[in-house]
């Protein structure tokens, strides 16, 4: 274990002003609530946040944090789901007001973007020139750059394009120590020296500050694929029509689900009224495969199969997958947020899991996630204020993560593991990798921040 970080002393606010300046800085606690909890309801109260404006603010930071060893945790939106964004007593450096875009290279195909920019500001941006950066969260309006390079985010069009850590090639980072290094060239090809890029990614704000980022983009497809929204009486139908579409290699755009209860608290939401059918899928095809995708939807025994006629009714059915965890949150229940990918061809069998699980503790899960590359998002609801509810949560969540961990699943897809996973995480590694990863892990750990300062008590050194 790296040493813990431990003392703020005196004055930590005052420090910090002489930094970033007293309107950038605060430590009263109506101010601190906003930063005490994360989008699922983690909660911890940092001591002060501060809200830096300049990369060299950043690393006078973060020298301060290590000299007076105060944990340090970077933050973006906070929009993250496992407690990875919150740390109590620690320095908040809320990146949000580096958010410029400080190149757009439309020959060599990167954005230099710094970190607090949104995903969907920098899109807007990207757009202007007809390039796009394709991972998408369902929290793009507000999740930033930092932010989804430090979890690895996903989201709808990384069945066809992948996660973030396929669209990164370097990285400007603030060390623990307080030195600040770049990893990686813009380049389309580069294979000098071990990947700390990729070490970066998806590091959940352990290792580093990352301050800048250029990412691969891509120019915006000349044809827009037709959008579909399929419902199924049963799982194993929808199940086998995803696994036939993938097995006729057929490369979807987008492939998203969504169970009943999901639609039900959806249609609530949006006061929408789909149909509330026990599996949804909502899928983007292009044109020359559409003739071959009905076939293979039809084979299976649809409820209904719709073809978006025009933009509005295309964006309506993004709107319902997009929206679909916002609905639920306004169920009103706390929440136990799962992101477990499986192999595509186990998730009918893993749906079935799901819902058995529920079913036997007495609890109501609801389901979302992303088809085409087996990521399930089971939301486990229940009643905070209840003992009994929440050990049934808690055993429910266990349990589905060890399902998905004995079919040769993973515990996270995207969402990381923050404090939520970390006992999972080990069980994971030892299961399918062995004890040597895990222990060569929490090395790299010490060897970064050896002093422990930099969003302690987290994913690897807690697992
Ligand atoms: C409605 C909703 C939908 C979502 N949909 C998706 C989805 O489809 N796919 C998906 O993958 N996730 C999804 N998420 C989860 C979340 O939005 C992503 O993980 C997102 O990328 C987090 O970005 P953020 O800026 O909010 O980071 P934060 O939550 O602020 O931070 C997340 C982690 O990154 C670290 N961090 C932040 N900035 C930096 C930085 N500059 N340098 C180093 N570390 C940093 C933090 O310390 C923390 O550990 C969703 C969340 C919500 C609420």
């Amino acid at each position: 274990m790296p040493k813990r970080a431990t003392k703020g002393g005196r004055g930590l606010p005052e420090a910090l002003a002489g930094i970033s300046g007293a309107d950038n800085v605060f430590s009263e606690p109506s101010r601190l609530e906003e930063y005490s909890e994360d989008m699922a309801g983690f909660r911890a109260t940092p001591a002060v946040v501060v809200r830096p404006s300049s990369e060299d603010e950043v690393r006078r930071i973060v020298a301060l944090a290590g000299k007076r060893r105060v944990p340090i945790v970077p933050r973006g939106a906070g929009s993250s789901l496992t407690g990875a964004a919150v740390t109590k007593g620690a320095i908040i450096l809320d990146m949000r007001r580096m958010d410029s875009v400080l190149k757009v290279d439309t020959v060599n195909w990167y954005a230099r973007a710094q970190a607090g920019i949104t995903l969907e500001d920098l899109n807007k941006r990207l757009a202007k020139e007809g390039f796009f950066f394709p991972p998408d969260p369902a929290s793009s309006s507000l999740c930033t750059v930092g932010g989804a390079v430090a979890e690895g985010s996903g989201g709808l069009r990384c069945v066809k394009y992948g996660t973030v850590k396929d669209w990164v090639v370097a990285l400007r980072v603030v060390l623990p120590n307080g030195r600040v290094s770049n990893f990686g060239e813009p380049l389309a090809k580069n294979r000098a020296g071990f990947d700390l890029v990729h070490l970066m990614v998806g590091s959940e704000g352990t290792l580093g500050v990352v301050t800048e980022a250029w990412l691969k983009i891509i120019p915006i497809p000349k044809a827009t694929p037709k959008r579909l929204l399929i419902t199924y009486g049963d799982w194993r139908s929808a199940s086998d029509a995803i696994c036939q579409l993938r097995a006729s290699r057929i490369m979807p755009h987008i492939f998203e689900f969504l169970d009943r209860e999901t639609i039900q608290a959806v249609n609530a939401h949006l006061d929408t009224k789909q149909d509330e059918a026990e599996a949804t899928l909502i899928v983007d095809i292009e044109e020359d495969s559409l003739a071959e995708a009905l076939e293979t939807f039809k084979r299976n025994k649809p409820g209904k199969i719709v073809v978006a006629k025009d933009a509005a009714e295309a964006e309506a059915f993004y709107h319902i997958r997009s929206m679909a965890y916002l609905a639920i949150r306004g169920l009103g229940k706390a929440v136990q947020v799962e992101d477990i990918a499986v192999p595509v061809d186990r998730l009918g069998e893993y749906m079935a899991k799901v819902k058995e699980t529920a079913s036997r503790h007495g609890l109501r899960i609801l389901v979302n996630g992303h088809a085409g590359d087996g990521n399930v998002h089971p939301v486990i609801l229940y009643d905070e204020q209840d003992r009994a509810s929440r050990a049934a949560a808690h055993r429910a969540f266990e349990e589905i993560c060890r399902y998905g961990i004995s079919i040769g699943g993973s515990v996270t897809g995207e969402h990381g593991i923050g404090v939520q996973k970390a006992k999972l995480l080990r069980e994971q590694l030892e299961a399918h990798e062995g004890k040597e990863a895990l222990r060569l892990m929490k090395e790299i750990k010490k060897l970064f921040d050896p002093d422990g300062i930099m969003n302690p008590g987290k994913y690897v050194e807690a697992a």
